[in-house]
C-alpha cells in the first residue's frame, strides 16, 4: 500500500494572512498602490480612448487587448487596497473606520470603472461584418473566446439610446416591483411554536425553516403561519409577477430574442441546445425525486408527506470533526485523487489563506474568493467541527482548487468560471470527502447522512430543473393570455411540483401560493446553473471511479476557465454534453445514492 505523506502537524495559522499585501490598515503603501492603480489606468485610458484604429484593425486590437490584459492581471481599477480593504470588512464587519476606508476605494474603484469601460463597449459595437475577421485572426487566438462573448451579446444590443431608456426605464418598470413584493414579506412576523415549547414572534424567513423542524407539531404551526403570509400577499404578487413578465416581454420582443431564456444562456457562455438537454434528461427522470419522497414518507411513518414537510431530517448527525481531523480528512480524499490537490491545500495552509473560527464581527457562512490573477484565493470558513462543516471545507476548497487551476494556464481575462459550471468543482470535492465520512460511520449515521444528501440532491437538480419548467410555461403562457390571474398561476405552479414531486407529497391547501416568496423566477432563468453544476460534477465523478485516470480530464476542465463555453471544453475532451447520455451519468450517481438509501433503510428495518 502506497503510503500518505503525512501533512505538517505544527499548528498552522487558521486566521487570514494579509501581511503580503500591507503590514496593516494605515500602511502608507495602500496611498502608494492607489496612486500607481490611478496611474497606470489612466495610461491606459489616455493611449487608447481616442483612437478608432484597434476596432478596424486585429493587429492593433492585439496590442490594445495585451495592454488591457497585463492592466487587469496586476492592477484592475482597485489593486492591492481593494482586495485588501474587502477581505478587512469580511472579518471586522462593525469597524466604522475600515467601512469608510472601504468606501473611498470602491468610489475611486468605480470612477475608474466609469473612465475605462469604454473600451469593452466599443469592442461590442465593432460591425457584426467584421467579427469573422477579428476572430480568424491567428494573433487574437488567446482572446477568441473573449471577443466570441462580447460578440454574442452585442447581437441583441440596441442602439445607444435605446439602451439607455431601457436601462432607466428598469428600475420602475421591473426592479422596484420585486422589490416591492419581497419587501412586503420581509415585513412579515408571526407568532408561532417553538423547539422549546415555548410560542415566539419569528420573522418569514425564520418561518420558513420552522416548517422543516422535527417536531411536528412545530412544523405544522409554522407551516399555517406562512400560508397566512402567502395568502395576504398574493394579490399582490399576482400584480407584480405579471408586470415584470410584461416588461421581459417587450424587451425581448424589441431585442428581437427568439425565445425567453435565450439571453440567459448567452450571458452564461452556455448554448441553450445544452441547456435543453439537461432540461429533458432530468424531467424524464422524475420518478428519482418521486421515489425518494416516497421513501421518506415510509421513514417518516406517513402515508404522504405534506407539502411543508418534504425537507424535514431524518436521525441525527451528531459526530464532531476538530478543524485539524477536517483537514487530515480532505487531505486523505484529494491524495487519492491528484496530488496537485494538495498540493495546494498545503499551500493555502501555509500561507494563511483561511479564515476558519467564528468570531464577533465575522460575517456568517462560508466562501471562497479571488479578485485579480496575481493575488492569492482566500476561504472564509465559520468552523464548529459539524459534519457539514468538513463538507463546507471540502466545498470551498473545490473552488480554491479550481481558481489555482486556471491561474496555472489562463491569463487574465479568462481568469473566472461561467456560472454554469461555477459549482463543479465544490461540488466534486464535497461528494468524495463525503463518501469518505461514510466509509467511517455507522449504519444508523450513514441513513442520517444518506438522507440529508439525497434531500440536497433533490432540490438541486429536481426542484431547480421544475421550476426551470415553471418558468418557461409562466412566459409562454402569459405571451399567450396577456395576463395571468393568480389561481391560473397557482396551477402551473402546481403542474410543474406534481410533475417532480410524485404522489407521495400532498399538495396541501396553501401551497399553491408558494411561487409568491420565489425570488428565483423574478430574476430569470437562472435556475437550471444550479442543476447543471451539480450533474456535470457527477457526470466527471462517475467517469473518475470508473477510471481514476480520468482525473487528468477533469483537471484539464477545471483550468480552462472563461477561455470557451463549457460544451466546447468538454468536446475537447471527447464528450459531448448537448448529448442526453452525459446528464444520465450524473443522475446515475443520483438514483445509485437513492438505491443505497432503500436498502439500508430496509437493514435497519426503518422501512
Ligand atoms: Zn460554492
Amino acid at each position: 500500500m502506497k503510503k500518505l505523506p503525512q501533512i505538517p502537524t505544527r499548528k498552522t495559522q487558521t486566521t487570514w494572512d494579509l501581511t503580503r499585501f500591507f503590514q496593516g490598515d494605515d500602511d502608507p503603501a495602500i496611498e502608494k498602490n492607489r496612486t500607481t492603480v490611478e496611474e497606470k489606468s489612466y495610461a491606459f485610458i489616455n493611449q487608447w480612448k481616442n483612437r478608432k484604429d484597434y476596432l478596424r484593425d486585429p493587429a492593433v486590437l492585439r496590442k490594445a487587448l495585451d495592454e488591457y490584459e497585463a492592466w487587469k492581471r496586476t492592477c484592475g481599477t482597485d489593486g492591492n487596497a481593494g482586495y485588501y480593504f474587502w477581505l478587512r470588512t469580511q472579518i471586522d464587519r462593525n469597524n466604522p473606520e475600515l467601512k469608510a476606508k472601504f468606501n473611498k476605494i470602491e468610489e475611486f474603484s468605480r470612477r475608474l470603472e466609469n473612465d475605462i469601460q469604454f473600451f469593452h463597449l466599443r469592442i461590442a459595437k465593432i460591425p457584426k461584418s467584421l467579427h469573422a475577421s477579428f476572430l480568424k485572426y491567428r494573433g487574437l487566438r488567446k482572446y477568441q473566446h473573449f471577443l466570441e462573448r462580447i460578440f454574442a451579446e452585442s447581437a441583441y444590443l440596441l442602439g445607444e439610446n435605446e439602451e439607455k431608456i431601457l436601462n432607466l426605464k428598469a428600475t420602475t418598470s421591473y426592479a422596484n416591483w420585486v422589490r416591492m413584493t419581497s419587501d412586503f414579506l420581509a415585513k412579515e412576523e408571526a407568532r408561532v411554536l417553538l423547539e422549546d415549547g415555548h410560542t415566539g414572534v419569528k420573522t418569514l424567513s425564520e418561518i420558513s425553516s420552522l416548517t422543516s423542524s422535527k417536531s411536528r407539531a412545530v412544523r405544522d404551526t409554522a407551516a399555517r403561519a406562512f400560508n397566512a403570509i402567502m395568502a395576504r400577499h398574493v394579490d399582490v404578487a399576482e400584480v407584480e409577477l405579471n408586470s415584470i413578465l410584461a416588461h421581459k416581454k417587450v424587451d425581448d420582443e424589441l431585442r428581437k430574442v427568439s425565445r425567453p431564456d435565450l439571453l440567459r444562456h448567452i450571458s452564461d457562455d452556455i448554448e441553450s441546445e445544452v441547456v435543453d438537454s439537461l432540461i429533458q434528461s432530468v424531467s424524464a427522470r422524475f420518478h428519482i425525486p418521486a421515489q425518494y419522497y416516497a421513501l421518506k414518507a415510509r421513514l417518516l411513518g406517513v402515508k404522504k408527506l405534506r407539502y411543508h414537510e418534504r425537507n424535514v431530517d431524518i436521525g441525527k448527525i451528531d459526530r464532531k470533526y476538530s478543524y485539524e481531523a477536517s483537514l487530515t480528512l480532505i487531505h486523505r480524499v484529494f491524495h487519492r485523487l491528484d496530488t496537485r490537490f494538495t498540493d495546494i491545500l498545503t499551500e493555502f495552509r501555509k500561507n494563511g489563506q483561511f479564515d476558519v473560527r467564528p468570531r464577533k464581527g465575522k460575517g456568517s457562512g462560508a466562501f471562497c474568493i479571488h479578485h485579480l490573477i496575481s493575488q492569492p484565493t482566500y476561504i472564509l470558513l465559520n468552523h464548529t467541527d459539524k459534519l457539514r462543516d468538513v463538507l463546507t471545507l471540502a466545498h470551498e476548497l473545490g473552488h480554491g482548487i479550481n481558481n489555482e487551476l486556471i491561474r496555472d494556464r489562463q491569463h487574465a481575462l479568462n481568469f473566472g468560471t461561467p456560472t454554469s459550471t461555477a459549482e463543479v468543482a465544490s461540488t466534486f470535492m464535497e461528494d468524495f470527502v463525503l463518501q469518505e465520512i461514510l466509509r467511517g460511520s455507522d449504519d444508523e449515521l450513514k441513513l442520517a447522512i444518506m438522507v440529508m444528501k439525497l434531500n440536497d440532491e433533490v432540490s438541486t437538480i429536481f426542484r431547480q430543473v421544475a421550476c426551470y419548467t415553471f418558468e418557461q410555461e409562466l412566459h409562454q403562457a402569459f405571451r399567450e393570455k396577456g395576463y395571468l390571474s393568480k389561481t391560473e398561476i397557482g396551477k402551473i405552479f402546481r403542474r410543474h411540483m406534481v410533475a417532480y414531486m410524485g404522489d407521495s407529497v400532498e399538495q396541501s391547501k396553501g401551497s399553491e401560493n408558494w411561487w409568491v416568496y420565489w425570488s428565483h423566477i423574478r430574476y430569470f432563468f437562472y435556475v437550471y446553473s444550479y442543476a447543471s453544476g451539480l450533474l456535470i460534477s457527477k457526470s466527471l465523478q462517475n467517469s473518475v471511479k470508473k477510471d481514476p485516470g480520468f482525473i487528468t480530464g477533469v483537471k484539464e476542465f477545471l483550468s480552462a476557465g472563461l477561455s470557451d463555453s463549457p460544451k466546447n471544453i468538454f468536446r475537447n475532451l471527447g464528450i459531448d454534453i448537448a448529448d442526453k447520455t452525459f446528464w444520465d451519468r450524473g443522475l446515475d450517481e443520483v438514483e445509485t445514492l437513492l438505491g443505497e438509501t432503500t436498502a439500508l433503510a430496509g437493514k435497519l428495518g426503518k422501512i
